[in-house]
């Protein structure tokens, strides 16, 4: 329910803001109509406070609340600038919740946020979407926290899904808490475990440091959000050619709606072939690499087996890498098929994000270094010697 109170001074902001046309200002007071979808544009906007969205009772009909959805992330499509790709953590969502979504016998749906992305509509089912709600819009070109989270509201308010994931990314930490606060609904941050307990969902993550697995339920109210760490979700095969039953939604968002501008895009260059979070190739770098030219070496490694460069804390610590390559409990969980763990030790914060790698290489010139229990193969020696002629030797067996 929207409420609008007495201390309002008729300025328009809000009629302005309003995505859905639902508030004209009359004989100076602000009315809203049937149009209202409570998203909260217009409350962020009030100078004076004068309006407020109670949805706390709404969701005590938990009955009303069916479906299993997924905030569908996507990325920059490199190869083609402007274009827009499906992130693998999406592929991940979508295979866990159709597993929830099947014990729960409901529907699995996407939604789907851009500006010419239909044609991501038929890779999205094929990972077992049932429906994709799709918004189309040029404030939704590039993710806008503003615009994001107000669709979301939006959708969630109309459709009522029972679950809503998102994946633990940049992008799904801003949209998700947002969603949240302006819902008045639970959610639980950075889940590496879901299920179905009783008909609530069960959710598991980490905490107080990693000792304990924590269960959480949110019973009581409706949707259930979580946001779920890339890489620990098991991905389903794709199923070419999987058709799902596509809603088109529309808002009338406008080119300047969000407080968040856009100013300058920027990739990183070091390892900048993949994102770690999605590359089958990783080589990282600790400690023991010393300085610049130790990464630029693992840099070298890394663009000739075509992968991604990682990190521990401490070498991002030292200005090494920066903090989006740091692979571990406070940073990114990786699965790649092969992690090279160059100056490592191997401390425990560092292993939980990388031991469920294919194929774990370790170089480190310490025997006894922890590392050692967790890889495949170990080279015991001092990194920048070996990585150089590593390296070399691939180059030479690339171009035979
Ligand atoms: C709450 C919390 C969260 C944390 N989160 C993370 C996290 O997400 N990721 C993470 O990585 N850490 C994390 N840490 C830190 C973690 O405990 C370790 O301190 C860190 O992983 C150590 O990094 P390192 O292995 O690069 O450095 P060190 O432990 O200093 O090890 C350096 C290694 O390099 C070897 N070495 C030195 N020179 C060479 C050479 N020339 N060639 C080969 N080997 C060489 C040494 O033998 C040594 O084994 C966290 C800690 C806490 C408390």
């Amino acid at each position: 329910m929207l409420e609008i109170s007495a201390s309002c001074i008729g300025c328009s902001k809000c009629v302005t803001a309003c995505p859905f046309g639902a508030i004209a200002v009359e004989n100076k007071l602000a009315k809203v109509n049937e149009k209202c979808t409570l998203c909260g544009a217009c409350a962020q906007v009030c100078p004076v406070s004068a309006i407020e969205i109670k949805r706390k009772e709404e969701s005590s009909d938990l009955s009303a609340y069916k479906g299993v959805w997924i905030f569908a992330e996507l990325s920059e499509d490199r190869k083609n600038p402007g274009g827009k790709t499906v992130r693998a953590v999406t592929h991940e969502l979508l295979s866990c919740g159709r597993r929830l979504a099947d014990e729960l016998g409901e529907e699995l749906c996407a939604v789907l946020l851009g500006n010419g992305v239909e044609k991501l509509c038929g890779e999205i089912a094929s990972f077992g979407a049932d429906k994709i709600y799709l918004v189309e819009n040029e404030a939704l070109a590039d993710y806008n926290t503003d615009a994001a989270a107000t669709v979301m509201v939006a959708l969630i308010t109309k459709h009522k899904p029972s679950i809503v994931l998102y994946p633990s990314t940049y992008i799904g930490r801003d949209v998700a808490p947002r969603v949240a606060s302006e819902l008045y609904v639970g959610l639980t941050a950075d889940c590496t475990g879901l299920s179905i307990k009783e008909g609530n969902l069960l959710q598991t993550r980490p905490a107080f440091g990693g000792n304990i697995m924590a269960d959480i339920l949110s019973p009581n109210t409706r949707p259930q959000m979580a946001t779920v760490r890339p890489n620990v979700m098991k991905k389903n095969e794709p199923a070419p050619g999987a058709k799902a039953n596509i809603v088109r939604e529309t808002v009338a968002l406008k080119k300047d709606f969000s407080r968040v501008k856009l100013v300058e895009r920027k990739f990183d260059d070091i390892g900048a072939t993949e994102n770690i979070g999605e590359a089958k190739i990783i080589i990282s770098g600790g400690r023991g690499m010393k300085n610049k030219r130790g990464f630029e070496m693992l840099d070298e490694l890394a663009q000739t087996l075509g992968g991604a460069v990682g990190a521990s804390r401490a070498a991002v610590d030292l200005g090494l890498m920066p903090k989006p390559h740091q692979v571990g409990q406070s940073g990114t969980t990786v699965s790649p098929k092969l992690y090279v763990a160059c100056g490592i030790s191997g401390a425990v914060q560092h292993v939980v994000g990388m031991s469920s790698s294919d194929v774990i290489i370790a170089i480190n010139k310490d025997p006894s270094a922890p590392i050692f229990n967790v890889c495949k193969f170990g080279l015991v020696g001092d990194a920048t010697q070996i990585l150089p002629k590593l390296t070399e030797q691939l180059r030479k067996r690339k171009t035979v």
